[in-house]
């Protein structure tokens, strides 16, 4: 049946829309389904493309001597999702790849949004194609191209199928998705021009190493003939960039924070690359109390977000409290199933959360523990989350000395490490906390989200300055705490850490505890309300009309 007009079809290897449906690895697929989200609020006429992983992220049990388990998220498409019932096929290895479809309606205020799961997990396919869609970055080059085939030119196909014939712009939510402009050339007779007209794409990856490279030999076994001939001049003499192929296929590339798309700038110099911000979905990530209280103070809110800026300054400062008090509760009644020390209903409470891997520094607060004894002298307690990968060495050891530590330092900082970061631990977490503590190696965080989230709940952010932080701290320096200096001035990476942590230190000693404690809250209830006020700005509905404007515009 044919479809109205399309504004954008969004691509995106990953989305986390529900904690239950585990198609999502981490903070990509959390921004795929916020910008869906407010896309579906802001009445943007969209669809987006994904893939019906079997497996991404993993539910995580740690054992008390701290190591830990990953268990898939066992889910069953058809109670969740509705079966379309489109089908095509793709060239995998030389063999044809019947990809089918799930469909999941996002509801927005405005409009809804079909976001298409594909699936080759059916019965016409060979056994090992069924298991194209089963792990989320599993496997090796071979597999993750028959990934990207199923994604970029299945997509195509399915969407054309469907009835979408006419689509204004094909977005690449990362170089993943950059295969669909094959089938756009094979539709457009392999003009670049055309398809170029088209295309645009989103950056996510700072480091050079991050971007899918393959080689040609690999590629033109895998993709065969769907590879056009003219192939190296558009994705690399030599070897296969995905991300090469995005950008000089789109007539918009971006990347996601100010300093990104510097980074990008730099990485590739014969591309321009503007830059749209990251935000986060505000309503979805406001606490239930905070949505009462904005409710009543901030009419208008729900849908225009800017409103927390212009009136985060009425929220009266009792009522304030009180709701953070009651989200606090919540996060330490949930976290306290974990520990044997309790912790703390009223005690500054700082949380750090996220996938534990190396240039977020997840143990930077651990530096020198006797400095974090005499600093926090029972005045403060952690919160750690963060799943690590189940075969990465690193991720293992750090979480098992977070155990460790917790246990050693009892008596003057209680730690918890709460499993299972998923998105439903995600919002207890940066509902309640009093502190988001975040310490990325500088120029590794493309943008960041989880700070955001904390923000829109009045939660202070305490981080290094990269990603978003370095625009948020610029807006308003007053809304939280930097740690250490900006890029320009870093020594090197040993040395950085050092002085990263006794910055650390220092302005938790100094600046973020006497602050907590200052007669009533009053003081800090004022960073809080300049907190919410960043959500402003870093909010997707913005992010949405910036893509309006600039990615999305025919
Ligand atoms: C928001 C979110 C992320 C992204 O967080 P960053 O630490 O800012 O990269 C990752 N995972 C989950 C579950 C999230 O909710």
């Amino acid at each position: 049946m044919p479809k109205s007009p399309l504004t954008v079809a969004y691509f995106t290897m990953e989305i986390g829309l529900e904690s239950r449906m585990p198609t999502f690895a981490g903070g990509l697929g959390m921004l795929a389904a916020d910008i869906m989200r407010s896309a579906a609020d802001t009445g943007v006429v969209a669809a987006c493309v994904t893939i019906c992983w079997q497996h991404g992220y993993m539910r995580q049990t740690i054992h008390s001597n701290g190591t830990q388990r990953y268990d898939p998220v066992s889910w069953n498409p058809p109670q969740i999702l509705r079966k379309a019932s489109e089908q095509v096929t793709v060239q995998c290895e030389g063999r044809t790849v019947h990809v089918g479809a799930w469909i999941y309606d996002l509801q927005g205020s405005s409009v809804t949004i079909p976001i298409i799961f594909l699936d080759t997990d059916l019965s016409e396919n060979a056994a090992e194609d069924r298991q194209i869609t089963s792990h989320l970055y599993g496997g090796d080059g071979a597999m993750r191209l028959k990934q990207e085939i199923v994604l970029g030119i299945g997509g195509v196909k399915m969407l054309r199928t469907m009835g979408y014939s006419d689509i204004r712009t094909f977005h690449m939510n990362e170089g993943h998705a950059a295969f669909l402009t094959l089938e756009l050339l094979r539709e457009r007779n392999w003009n670049n021009d055309d398809v170029k007209r088209s295309c645009a794409f989103t950056t996510h990856t700072p480091v050079a190493a991050g971007h899918d490279v393959f080689d040609y030999d690999l590629a033109f076994r895998i993709a065969g003939d769907q590879l056009p001939w003219h192939i190296r001049s558009i994705a690399g003499k030599d070897r296969l960039s995905m991300t090469e192929l995005a950008i000089r296929m789109s007539r918009y590339t971006c990347g996601v924070s100010k300093v990104h798309g510097e980074v990008s700038r730099r990485m590739f110099p014969w591309a321009t690359v503007d830059t749209i911000t990251n935000g986060v979905h505000h309503v979805h990530w406001t606490a239930p109390e905070f949505q009462n209280l904005y409710d009543s103070y901030i009419h208008g809110w729900r849908q225009s977000p800017q409103l927390l800026a212009e009136k985060c300054r009425e929220l009266p400062d009792d009522q304030l409290w009180k709701m953070h008090q009651l989200a606090k509760d919540r996060l330490i009644a949930h976290a306290n199933q974990f520990t044997d020390v309790p912790l703390d209903p009223h005690r500054l409470t700082i949380a750090s959360a996220r996938r534990v891997v190396s240039y977020k520094r997840p143990e930077l607060l651990y530096t020198n523990l006797e400095r974090l004894r005499e600093v926090c002298q029972g005045k403060v307690q952690i919160i750690h989350a963060g799943n690590a990968h189940a075969q990465d060495p690193f991720g293992q050891g750090v979480i098992q000395r977070m155990i460790e530590r917790s246990k050693k330092l009892r008596d003057s900082v209680r730690i918890v490490y709460v499993p299972n970061y998923n998105p439903d631990l995600a919002s207890l977490l940066t509902g309640g906390a009093d502190v988001w503590l975040n310490t990325p190696m500088r120029l590794h965080e493309a943008s960041g989200t989880s700070g955001m989230k904390a923000c829109v709940n009045g939660v202070l952010n305490f981080s290094t300055l990269d990603g978003w932080w370095i625009e948020a701290f610029a807006m308003d320096p007053e809304a939280g705490w930097r740690i250490g200096p900006l890029a320009s001035a870093l020594p090197d990476a040993e040395e950085t850490t050092h002085v990263d942590a006794e910055d650390l230190y220092t302005q938790l000693q100094y600046e973020v505890i006497p602050e907590f404690e200052y007669e009533n809250h009053v003081r800090w209830i004022r960073r809080m309300k300049r907190s919410i006020g960043l959500i402003g700005y870093f909010n997707t509905h913005r992010c949405v009309g910036e893509y309006r404007e600039k990615a999305w515009k025919h």
